[in-house]
């Protein structure tokens, strides 16, 4: 087999999959962060997004309605 044609093979195959790896990574949206906060009633860490802050919603835990806090106030 000529030497030449493996070589443009492998660099076919190579450069198809660094062009799927590449439209992947581009592909993939981009995650927004979680905040995390403590339940007034059952003291149970919860998490929420930054676009729920200041919306009112319930624990998950305890369902005990509640607001969520800015992310500011937010604990790690
Ligand atoms: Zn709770």
């Amino acid at each position: 087999m000529d030497t030449t044609l493996v070589l443009l093979a492998l660099g076919a195959v190579l450069a198809t999959a660094a062009g799927v790896w590449v439209y992947l990574r581009l592909r993939k949206p981009k995650e927004e962060p979680f905040y995390h906060f403590r339940c007034p009633g059952c003291k149970r860490r919860l998490r929420y997004r930054a676009r729920q802050a200041g919306h009112a919603g319930e624990c998950s835990n305890c369902g005990r309605a509640l607001t969520f806090p800015p992310v500011t106030a937010s604990i790690d």
